[in-house]
């Protein structure tokens, strides 16, 4: 079964359903039993949601990265 690193890596692949089946199932199972990745692809689909409706500049990449970092750290 996959961890929860392994997770957060693969989880905009996951969320681009650009993963393989095999590794699909692996998520999937593992989101079952882990409410702390279930919260992080909560957030992450809701980043992805909001960003198309931002003004390009208003968040720098290095402010994207931080945003992404303490989520991974929460
Ligand atoms: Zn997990």
């Amino acid at each position: 079964m996959l961890n929860c690193r392994q997770v957060t890596d693969r989880a905009s692949d996951y969320l681009d359903e650009a993963l393989p089946f095999g590794e699909r199932v692996q998520m999937r199972l593992h989101l079952m039993l882990c409410h702390h990745c279930r919260r992080y692809l909560r957030q992450l689909r809701a980043i992805v949601r909001a960003l198309p409706g931002l003004p390009k500049t208003a968040v720098s990449e290095d402010t994207v990265r931080q945003v992404v970092h303490r989520l991974k750290n929460q």
